[in-house]
């Protein structure tokens, strides 16, 4: 069986074990062999043999930090198309973009979707698993007779031109300088630019400075500015990141309408509603998060969202995950909790030209609240003043009840360690928080050394690590993976039910807060300006009147019961409006 070493240089710490635990342990170095050596300086981090591993399993038991997987891998995998060094990431295979169509690519973070973009984008040359770059002979020689030699010989021979949106648009502004009507306007291939401004809305920041706008608008402006391009295959890796759910929908819609026959879309998302409502088809991405990644034949994308809900690949025989993802077609309707937590008055707030004014409500017992509502109306500010972080001009937040806060933006600045921060919510929470969340692999870390997604996972933990009533958090799903958001979904559900505490939940993904909330509230009015807050309203009473806002409708899948949104314009869809059931028909 194929077999690879994979050590996470991020985590392997050769010093901090007493010098090469791995290699004292390893019963093969022990018969005087170099399984496993020390590697080049400055580093020096253990190299692997794979040839000489026994893939007895030792040496990733015994590593204290968890950086080393021996991976046997699935027989039918042969020769990776790149890998990051020796012992690095292993990729094996490819997605195929298809001429008029939109194809998306779904897998957990870490197994390899931006690294096969950028492949196919040729921002990366592959190295075919050696330690040098490959040229276009032997890459087309390697995908001999596969669907892939077609495109990778259009690529050698100058025939492919990408436009690609990176994923992380919040490091443009270190790279680029200017106002965003000039960087739009300089790679303004297409002569495009009125169109895509308005498209995007885009007007208003045109005239600011590129290290003045918020995530939301740099998303789209990179969306924008990869639109702009002259290229027959456009890459969007996340572009629903940091956008509302209106805009999300902008976006997929524009994203679709891209594609012709003689243009294709590739598409990375952790959305699974944007990506089935976005794509044509789809690729699931499986293996091993940091150690290897192999991406799935493509499949119609209902076919392929509902196999990777199930967790098994039947025409590949491959189970990626051991269980499946359930919804419900009715989930239980929770009885309304009697006893109050925390109560409101109408209450007012203004912040320089914006205003929010928000109604009476309640909150009562072990109830989960989704916060549903547009960037820029509030959503952020009603959390502050449920928390008491900042005050009401006019009516008041009942203040007896205890209140923890998550914030949506997050700041790992100092040198802390994780395990120091989570304190001994470690032990106390060890099954209900930090195994879940997958914490204990960055408990040695620190803060400031987490990326994106590990940072939110830990701000999640040591907030529901609090001993409070009432738990707030700010849009969670920020860098999480789908499998991420579902096992967070699970431990919310937990929290509630075994504390008898509330939470609530501002998000921008519709499963997640369809799959969670028992109750909604809605945010209405115009961004910047005003905004109305109303609720917590039934499920169906809140989606609805958030959905009649947004202008679509949703039903559930017939075979799994997932959320899907209606094709615009579709029978379904004018019924279910005349219907004024807006939500699941
Ligand atoms: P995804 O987009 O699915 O989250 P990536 O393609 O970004 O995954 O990364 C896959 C794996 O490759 C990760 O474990 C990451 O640590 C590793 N990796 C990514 N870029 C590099 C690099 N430049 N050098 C070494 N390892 C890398
Ligand atoms: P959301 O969380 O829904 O995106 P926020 O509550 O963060 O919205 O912001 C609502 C509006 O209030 C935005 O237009 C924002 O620019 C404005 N705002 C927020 N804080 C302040 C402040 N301290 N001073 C002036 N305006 C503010
Ligand atoms: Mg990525
Ligand atoms: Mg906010």
């Amino acid at each position: 069986m194929p077999r690879i070493a994979i050590v996470r240089k991020d985590r392997c710490n050769p010093q901090g074990c007493g010098g090469y635990l791995c290699a004292r342990v390893c019963p093969v170095n022990m018969e005087d062999k170099d399984c496993i050596v020390p590697g080049p300086p400055p580093e020096k981090k253990p190299i692997i043999d794979e040839k000489l591993c026994t893939g007895c399993g030792i040496c990733p038991n015994r590593c204290p930090f968890g950086a080393i997987d021996i991976v046997n891998l699935p027989e039918a995998l042969s020769n990776p198309i790149h890998r990051y060094g020796r012992n690095g990431f292993h990729l094996y295979s490819l997605p195929t973009p298809i001429f008029g169509k939109v194809v998306g690519i779904v897998g957990r973070n870490g197994i390899g979707k931006s690294t096969a973009i950028k492949i196919v984008a040729g921002a990366l040359k592959p190295n075919l698993g050696t330690d040098e770059d490959a040229d276009w002979t032997d890459i087309v020689k390697f995908f001999k007779g596969k669907e892939a030699q077609g495109y990778f010989e259009a690529v050698r021979d100058g025939k492919i031109k990408v436009a690609y949106k990176p994923q992380h648009v919040e490091l443009i502004p270190q790279t680029m300088k200017g106002k965003v009507h000039e960087l739009l306007h300089k790679v303004d291939e297409r002569k495009k630019f009125d169109e895509m401004v308005k498209e995007l809305d885009l007007l208003d920041v045109l005239d600011r400075d590129i290290t003045e706008v918020s995530g939301g608008e740099l998303q789209r402006i990179a969306i924008a500015a990869t639109v702009l391009r002259q290229a027959n295959l456009y890459i969007f890796d996340e572009p629903s990141s940091y956008l509302d759910i209106k805009q999300r929908i902008n976006v997929s819609k524009f994203i679709k309408s891209l594609a012709d026959e003689n243009t294709a879309v590739l598409v990375v998302e952790h959305d699974l509603i944007i990506m089935d409502y976005m794509t044509d088809l789809l690729h699931i991405m499986y293996g091993k998060e940091g150690a290897y990644g192999v991406v799935s034949l493509p499949k119609s994308t209902r076919t392929g969202m509902n196999i990777y809900l199930e967790g098994f690949i039947k025409d590949e025989n491959m189970r990626f995950r051991d269980h499946e993802i359930k919804f419900l077609a009715r989930p239980p309707q929770k009885p309304v909790s009697k006893v109050t937590l925390t109560s409101w008055d109408s209450m007012h707030k203004k912040l320089g030209n914006f205003a929010l004014t928000i109604k009476e409500g309640t909150i009562g017992r072990s109830t989960v609240i989704g916060i549903l509502g547009e960037n820029g109306i509030g959503k952020t500010t009603f959390v502050k003043m449920l928390a008491g972080v900042i005050e009401s001009d006019e009516g008041k937040v009942d203040a007896k009840v205890k209140v923890a806060y998550k914030p949506q933006y997050l700041e790992g600045r100092n040198d802390e360690l994780v395990m120091n921060l989570l304190g001994e919510a470690t032990q106390k929470y060890d099954a209900q928080l930090i195994v879940p969340l997958e914490i204990r692999p960055l408990l040695l870390k620190p803060l400031n050394t987490l990326s994106g997604g590990e940072l939110q996972r830990v701000a999640i933990a040591h907030c529901l690590s609090q001993a409070a009533d009432l738990y707030l958090l700010d849009e969670p799903s920020a860098y999480l993976d789908i499998e991420q958001r579902l096992a967070f979904s699970k431990v919310v559900r937990d929290v509630v039910e075994q504390r008898g505490v509330s939470v609530l939940i501002v998000d921008h993904d519709l499963l997640f807060i369809d799959y969670l909330s028992d109750r909604i509230i809605v945010f209405e009015g115009v961004p910047a300006k005003h905004g109305e807050v109303t609720g917590p309203f039934a499920m169906e009473e809140g989606m609805n009147k958030f959905l009649t806002e947004v202008g679509i409708t949703m039903r559930r899948d017939k075979d799994t019961n997932r959320p899907r949104i209606n094709k615009p314009g579709s029978r379904l869809e004018q019924e279910q409006k005349a219907e004024g059931k807006l939500y699941y028909g």
